[in-house]
């Protein structure tokens, strides 16, 4: 059953991780700018998540020289202000022009305990402030070989979203990442990454209503400009989210090409 609706502008974001200071990430966007093929922006969205430290470079970087690209941030903490040493809030990444923040990557999850429950309200207060969550999902290798991918990315979704109608998950991103694909060299099939993304538009219609067919849903886990192509073939692939390969203009260069 065809739940997506007509084609839409992919979104290519590249998830820069602890990498690049302020400088290496001027170097690089403004390398990107001159690589990225001419009037790409009209078929693809590029989106940076640079460090917390290289925002406001990016940002700077980003309007002065008309860059075609959209500023992303990795994280961010669920409440606006307070004694919480360390963290960034939201619309402090609001005010420095962040439009998508990624939530609940798995890396978030796993290395710094972030629960279902932080994920929820993060994902609440990135919206709360006019920025578009990005929230990540998938099954550890573990779950995979059970058989239980499914299972995993329900209770994932259903954990993130409780609450939302179908017009708020329609605004929503969300990133099929499966753990045991990111940073492993260890690509989904296209026709693995396209069944996952049909199960998870599939389900947030179920759960939200007709509205929410409308979301935009990614595949992440080690994407290179040779498999780009095939994984965006999937009909209910509509981006991707890069990591190792972002990093390097002329890779990321030459993921925006082929997608
Ligand atoms: P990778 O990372 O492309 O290096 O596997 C993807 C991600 O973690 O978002």
């Amino acid at each position: 059953q065809q739940t997506r609706p007509a084609p839409r502008r992919v979104l290519v974001a590249g998830n820069w991780k602890m990498h690049h200071d302020h400088l290496e990430t001027i170097r690089t966007l403004q390398e990107l700018g001159l690589r990225l093929p001419e009037g790409a922006s009209s078929r693809v969205e590029v989106v940076v998540h640079p460090p917390f430290t290289d925002l406001r470079s990016a940002q700077t970087t980003i309007e002065d020289r008309g860059l075609p690209l959209v500023l992303g941030a990795q994280h961010c903490y669920h409440q606006d202000a307070g004694a919480f040493t360390g963290e960034v809030a939201p619309p402090m990444l609001a005010r420095l022009g962040v439009r998508y923040v990624l939530v609940g990557h798995s890396e978030r999850r796993r290395l710094f305990g972030q629960d279902d429950q932080q994920v929820a309200a993060t994902l609440q207060a990135i919206r709360r402030h006019g920025m578009v969550p990005v929230l990540c999902v998938g099954e550890t290798e573990e779950e995979r070989a059970a058989g239980a991918t499914e299972e995993r990315l329900a209770a994932q979704l259903t954990a993130a979203l409780a609450g939302l109608d179908g017009e708020a998950v329609s605004a929503l991103v969300v990133a099929y990442e499966p753990v045991w694909a990111i940073g492993t060299g260890q690509t989904a099939t296209p026709e693995d990454a396209q069944a996952a993304c049909a199960f998870i538009r599939g389900r947030l219609v179920e759960a939200h209503g007709p509205e929410a067919a409308a979301v935009r849903l990614l595949y992440g886990g080690s994407v290179t400009p040779e498999t780009t192509l095939e994984l965006l073939r999937g009909r209910d692939v509509d981006g991707l989210l890069v990591g190792g390969a972002s990093l390097r203009a002329d890779s990321f260069a030459a993921i925006v090409q082929a997608a």
